[in-house]
Order: C-alpha cells, then structure tokens, then sequence
C-alpha cells in the first residue's frame, strides 16, 4: 500500500480527479497529515465515501519512536526510530539560539564504506523514501511540541546515493502546504559522488552542499573513504566549483580529525592550499570513537592548531561543537549499539 507521506500535492490532486473527487480535497488532506493525524478518519472535514476510497489505496505510515536519549551536557536529543518494517533508523535533535535543528538520516545502514563511521559497518539495507525522511521531521517535531526550522541531511546513509527519494523531500519539506522550510535551512552532506553534485547544481536550489572531505591528497583520502578511489579530490572540487557558479552558493567541506591520520599542522598546510580560492567554508570535527574503530580522537591543542592554520590562509573555518558525545550521538552509533543489545538479549 502506497504511504501518503510520499504524496505532493500536485500528486494527490491528479489522483483525486483520477478517482473524481474535488481537487481541493487534496489540500485538505494534506494538511491533516502535516498535524500529525494517523488515521483517515480523524480528518474531519472529509466525506466518508472519500475516506473509505483513501483507506482501499494507501496508509499513513510514520515511524514510531522506539528510544529517546537525551545527553544531559548540551540537552541533544538522539530518537531511534522504528519504521513499520522493522528497520531502525537514527535522527538528531540540537537545540540552538536560533532554533531547532534536526540532523536526519535518508538511508537504512550505508554501502559507502567510510572506516570512520558506525553506520556502514552492515551495508546498506534499503533506500529510505521521500516520505519516511519526511517523516522523521514530523514525529520528532510532534514529540517535542515545537516546530523545527533547519534541517541537516548527515546521518546515516549517503544522501546522493538515494538522489530521486531526496530530491522529493527537498520538495516536500519546503512546500508551503508542509512543513515550509526555506532552503537556506537545509544541508545536505555528501561523500562526493560527483555526478549527482552536478545533477544537485543544476537543480539550482539554495541548499547548503556539504563535502566530506577528511583528507588533502587522494591517497589519505583512499585510506578512510572507499569512495576516493571512483572520484579524485580534484574532480570533487571542479564539481564544487562548477555548483558555486550555479548556485552562488558556499561549500562547506567537512573535515574529520583523526588522531595521527591527518591532524597534523603540515596537513592543515595542505588543506589550505588545495581549497584556496574556493568559495568555502571548512568545517573541523573532532571524531566519535566508535567501539568498532581504531580511529582516535585528535588533542584539543592538534585541533586549535590545525584551526589557526587554516585561518591564516586565509580559509573560513569552524570546530564543530561537539553535541550529545555521552549519547553515541555520531551517525549510526546508536543503532548500532541498539541492535547488539538485543542481539546479545536474545542469545
Ligand atoms: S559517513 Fe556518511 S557516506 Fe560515509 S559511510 Fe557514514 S553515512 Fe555513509
């Protein structure tokens, strides 16, 4: 059965004169759902005829809420969610002077292979739909009584590895029948598939591209992230360039500090001067440990230094403030460990 959060309006109406029903029904039911109403018939405005017709073609499907742990530093909110096949998935809740901010997964697992991250480490399972990415926004904005205003596309999965599902999220979340979030809200990050970043330039949306980079030349880079060996750094970059011009929008690169693998003022050195010139943005994250890695954290004197460095290249530059590290807040960690649980409590 077809999940009505897939639904945009315009798809909706064209299935209402498909069925001969009022267009302007579509709105209607539209706009139930975006406050959260689960069952056709607590839409009250509704014909029952109308309703019985909706419940023969489709269900409302969101996930439901299988844990919620709340870090007690910084108040980051981790929701591991249960989607009606069984499969979990992980969304973030930070809480920011100007406003909420989700960080949502678009993928079941990831097939990436990227040796730092949790959420990999099984493959990818399946492709999360336009609707179900959609609905990890509505049911964490539902549990929390507020409304969420940004929206970070970097938990697990690689969003451009699920393109045509993402794309239609992008549609929906911004529509103003829904959740109304202008794109200058939302980032996407990616691991740099370079085709789909051009494809994403000439969408020319006001999206910010985010690149996980982690590493200056290509050989480092293959040592932490399977995909450098399809695309170069350079060919990374000219796709960059080739979406500030369409866009005229800046690039975040992300860069994670692993202790000893590239963390080192000569690295920064050599990150500075491959993105001098760009219109960008460097974004340093102290790395999550993960049980499953020998990935260790960088100093905090590596990571002021690596910082200072880049600053006096002349490169923008931000430490990410670390959320929620006493709750396996980095990508997949959670679900991960949640999963080893109840395998360990069913054995
Ligand atoms: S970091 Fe992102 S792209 Fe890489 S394996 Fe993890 S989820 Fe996938």
């Amino acid at each position: 059965m077809k999940n009505l959060l897939d639904y945009t309006l315009e798809e909706l109406v064209l299935w209402m004169k498909e069925n001969n029903e009022s267009s302007f029904r579509a709105k209607q039911i539209i706009s139930w759902i975006y406050k959260g109403i689960k069952d056709f018939k607590d839409m009250r405005n509704i014909p029952k005829s109308l309703i019985s017709k909706l419940e023969e073609s489709f269900e409302i499907s969101f996930p439901e809420i299988e844990e919620v742990y709340k870090s007690n530093i910084d108040g980051t909110e981790k929701f591991l969610l249960k989607f009606s096949d069984g499969n979990l998935i992980e969304s973030v809740l930070m809480r920011y002077k100007h406003g909420n901010s989700i960080c949502i997964s678009t993928q079941v697992g990831c097939r990436m292979g990227c040796k730092f991250c949790a959420s990999t480490i099984d493959g990818r399972v399946r492709n999360l739909t336009a609707g179900e990415i959609l609905s990890e926004i509505l049911v964490v904005q539902d549990y929390i009584g507020e409304r969420i205003s940004n929206v970070v596309l970097m938990g697990s999965g690689e969003p451009l590895d699920n393109y045509d599902n993402v794309m239609k999220f992008l549609e929906l979340v911004c529509a103003e029948y829904g959740l109304n979030i202008g794109q200058r809200h939302i980032t996407l990050s990616t691991c740099g598939i370079v085709p789909k970043i051009y494809e994403l330039a000439d969408k020319n949306l006001n999206i910010t591209l985010a690149i996980s980079l982690h590493a200056f030349s290509d050989e480092k880079r293959k040592e932490i992230m399977p995909i450098a060996n399809k695309y170069t750094i350079e060919e990374i970059l000219e796709a960059c360039r080739y979406f500030i011009n369409k866009t005229n929008r800046r690039v975040t690169f992300e860069y994670a500090l692993v202790r000893g693998v590239n963390d080192t003022k000569e690295d920064a050195k050599a990150l500075g001067k491959l993105l001098k010139g760009l219109l960008c943005h460097v974004n340093l994250i102290p790395v999550n440990e993960i049980k499953e890695s020998l990935f260790k954290r960088s100093s905090k004197e590596s990571i002021q230094d690596f910082s200072n460095v880049l600053k006096k290249l002349g490169i923008e530059v931000t430490v990410r403030r670390e959320m929620g590290s006493d709750i396996n807040a980095a990508c997949g960690q959670l679900r991960r460990s949640y999963i080893n649980t109840q395998k360990i409590g069913g054995e």
